[in-house]
């Protein structure tokens, strides 16, 4: 088998990252090597998949109990022979360990370092048939490292005591020229194959904030990120706890992890985060080596760390999965004085001055008016990036601006040929040169403005107006279905007296999309059917004793939400999914997918047709009239009305969804009765006032059903639309036949 297709049998992807197959093939042909790529870049694999395609057994060392273990559980999820040997196991379970070692059991075996320093282990260690040996963190065996661990030292001579000498590959995500020395040297690396990959992680965002107030500054980024797995760093212990409690009495649910808990605690509210049961940890940095839970969706930083090597390793624990994540560091100068307190007071062993040194550039980075991700890879001794990342604070706050004066010349003058009747999604509409059936109509495709902006995505220009409203360039007038009206500066604008700028948000989409790798777009995504696979997966995962992540990451639920695989065939397809994961799972979860899609009338687009990705879908309540619906498919595969429905469950009011969906509020309120009439729960007291609904209803009997009009007007004014619209929809509810 080749190693393209022992990635795809085992972990069901479909294609190597930059770096993995070159390494491979390297350490299938026999060569040492030495591969330094990012966190989160796949170098589990390049050791792996060799594992597996060599004769005998690699002995993997790692560094820390807990990151063999979760390696060794996931590597069993995929059905490959594992296991782990460290200070944990009773004198039993490691003789029979050594023992199916031996009769070649296993084809990866994990060892902490501490073993190789007793003579009896390395006599074992003889008698088995090791293929290679993978030394995982290798920067552990330099002093200058961050994370010196001397056991490390003995790798080296280990090897000199086997037979045989195997292959050796080492793996570290952090090495500066001189630690880089170090591995090459104190592991004996034969003339290695270098593989340096770049470390730039364009899916996450970085950003310094420098807030009066911290603990606000956290408090309102959370309230922003329910749900989401995130860590939150701090210096020292007593933040930690501070943080916890203050966190905790506001009734946001966190852990905490620092080491003056005991290892119990410490234990169990590691594995609360990890499993998803708790989304948020709070820690020091005793916490996160080791931690390779790939949906972390951000990494805040209460205090400033003391180095950019300490930062940018706990920062990358964002986004492993290759999704969004970000990265923010909240800095004040107290954290300078805190951490020349660290450094004066700790047991480090490399001089302070030069710990001083690193302090002083990590305070730069703070400051830097520059591309932050250009200053990590310059100090990490790589190349910058030649353009602005339009992924940081600096890029996206540049004070460069754009002129958009005759973009917004062209919307106002389109928003007064249109009489100042009309909202956004129809001016953009005309703008776009849209060909419906409603602009028809209203002979809008006769004004001079109608398509004078076809170049620009409807998206751009929606946002463009949006920016202009809130800018008071224009004017958004009424709230059930507001229209844009002209302001004065609107008319100072048009006659030339004033220009505006923007921070290029036209050119900051094009470039975000650009540069993500392997990330699904949420814009494909089924959200209902995600929901529905996130609790499978957690129970499934309950059950199994494993974390979630194990059973299926993030991206293979994506995949699966917007693929709507019902059979083996089209289960295979989707990213991360291989033949014993199939076997293992893939049951459960089509079988919820069959029910869902049977019960919503979803056309599953057939397998050889999912290059295009995109997905059809129609339903039976299907195209409501005057919708693009043609547009509505090519961007929003799954029911727009379901995403509205979404963000109704959130607790979200009309008019945040109509804001956060760009939609008008009469279309998210149509979406919510679209929603009602195929069976979805709404609750309706939200939308009519109580006190009305008797009134209401007779109404409603009185005119019948069909004609808003005249309810409205047999009604008091206050009485809106809204409450009307949902007042009929209960009406037909309860009156069906
Ligand atoms: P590292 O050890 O370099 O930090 P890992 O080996 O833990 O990174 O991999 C990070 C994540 O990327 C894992 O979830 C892994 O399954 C995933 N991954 C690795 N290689 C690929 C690939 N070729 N395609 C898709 N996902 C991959
Ligand atoms: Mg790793």
């Amino acid at each position: 088998m080749q190693s393209l297709q022992v990635l795809k049998k085992y972990y069901g992807y479909d294609a190597f990252r930059p770096g993995q197959k070159e390494i491979i093939d390297e350490i299938l042909s026999g060569r040492d090597v030495l591969g330094i790529m990012p966190t989160g870049g796949g170098k589990s694999l390049c050791y792996q998949i060799p594992a597996l395609m060599l004769e005998g057994i690699t002995i993997v060392i790692s560094p820390l109990i807990s990151l063999m273990k979760d390696q060794v559980d996931t590597l069993k999820e995929y059905g490959i022979q594992a296991e782990l040997i460290n200070s944990t196991l009773s004198s039993a379970e490691f003789r029979e360990i050594v023992m199916n070692a031996k009769e070649g059991a296993y084809k990866l075996l994990y060892v902490a370092p501490e073993r190789l320093e007793t003579e009896s282990f390395i006599d074992l260690m003889r008698q088995m048939p090791i293929s290679m040996i993978a030394v995982d963190e290798a920067h552990c065996v330099s002093q200058w490292g961050h994370d010196f661990r001397p056991s490390y030292r003995r790798i080296a001579q280990m090897i000199s005591f086997l037979e045989k000498r195997p292959t050796i590959a080492a793996f570290t995500a952090t090495a500066t020229p001189i630690v880089k020395n170090d591995i090459m040297i104190l592991l004996g690396l034969q003339s290695p194959f270098e593989y340096v990959s770049t470390f730039d992680r364009p899916n996450l965002y970085f950003e310094v904030r420098k807030p009066q107030n911290k603990l606000q500054e956290i408090e309102a980024y959370l309230k922003e990120h329910v749900g989401q797995s995130g860590i939150i760093y701090c210096a020292t212990r007593k933040n930690v706890d501070e943080l916890w409690d203050r966190l905790n009495r506001l009734g946001i649910q966190c852990s905490r992890y620092h080491a003056g808990l005991n290892e119990q605690e410490r234990t169990q509210n590691q594995e609360d985060f990890l499993f998803d049961r708790v989304p948020i940890i709070i820690a020091t940095n005793a916490f996160g080596m080791g931690i390779d839970k790939p949906n972390v969706k951000f990494v805040l930083h209460f205090n400033m760390p003391k180095n950019m090597e300490g930062y940018y390793q706990e920062a990358g624990r964002a986004g492993r999965d290759g999704e969004e994540a970000e990265c923010i560091l909240l800095f004040s100068t107290q954290d300078i004085v805190t951490n020349r307190y660290i450094i004066e007071n700790g047991t480090s062993s490399s001089s302070h001055n030069k710990e001083y040194e690193k302090l002083n550039s990590m305070v730069d980075y703070c400051n830097t008016e520059g591309c932050l991700r250009s200053y990590i890879l310059t100090y990490f001794g790589q190349e910058s990036l030649e353009d602005k990342c339009y992924n940081c604070s600096s890029c996206n706050n540049d004070t460069e601006e754009t002129e958009i004066t005759i973009e917004a010349q062209k919307i106002m003058s389109c928003v007064k040929r249109m009489h100042e009747q009309f909202g956004s999604t129809q001016v953009a509409d005309v703008l776009k040169g849209a060909n419906t059936q409603r602009i028809r109509s209203l002979k809008f495709n006769e004004l001079s403005t109608y398509g004078i902006m076809r170049e620009y995505p409807k998206e751009t220009i929606k946002e463009l107006i949006s920016f202009l409203v809130a800018e008071g360039y224009l004017y958004l007038e009424g709230t059930q279905y507001p229209i844009l009206r002209l302001t004065t500066a609107s008319y100072e604008v048009l006659r030339g007296q004033k220009q505006i700028f923007i921070k290029r948000i036209i050119e900051k989409e094009v470039a975000r999309n650009t540069i993500m790798r392997e990330a699904i777009s949420d814009q494909d995504i089924d959200f209902v059917l995600m929901e529905l696979l996130r609790q499978a997966r957690y129970e499934i995962a309950a059950e199994n004793r494993v974390q979630p992540f194990m059973v299926f990451p993030d991206i293979t639920l994506k995949d699966m939400s917007r693929r709507y695989p019902i059979n083996e065939e089209m289960m295979l397809q989707v990213s991360g999914i291989g033949e014993y994961k199939l076997a293992k799972y893939g049951k459960k979860f089509m079988e919820i997918i069959v029910e869902y899609v049977e019960k919503n009338n979803i056309t599953v687009i057939p397998v050889d047709e999912w290059d295009n990705k995109k997905v059809r879908m129609t339903n039976n309540l299907g195209a409501i009239k005057g919708e693009d619906t043609k547009f509505a498919k090519k961007s929003a595969p799954r029911d727009s009305h379901h995403l509205t429905y979404e963000l109704y469950a959130q607790g979200k009011a009309i008019e945040e969804i109509a804001d956060e969906r760009n939609l008008s509020q009469m279309t998210v309120e149509g979406h919510l009765i679209k929603c009602i009439k195929e069976g979805m729960e709404v609750d309706f007291s939200r939308f009519i006032p109580q006190e009305y609904e008797v009134e209401i209803m007779e109404a409603i009997e009185t005119c019948g059903p069909n004609l808003l009009k005249p309810i409205k007007e047999c009604l008091p004014p206050e009485i809106s639309y809204t409450a009307i619209k949902f007042t009929v929809a209960k009406y037909e509810m309860i009156h069906v036949d």
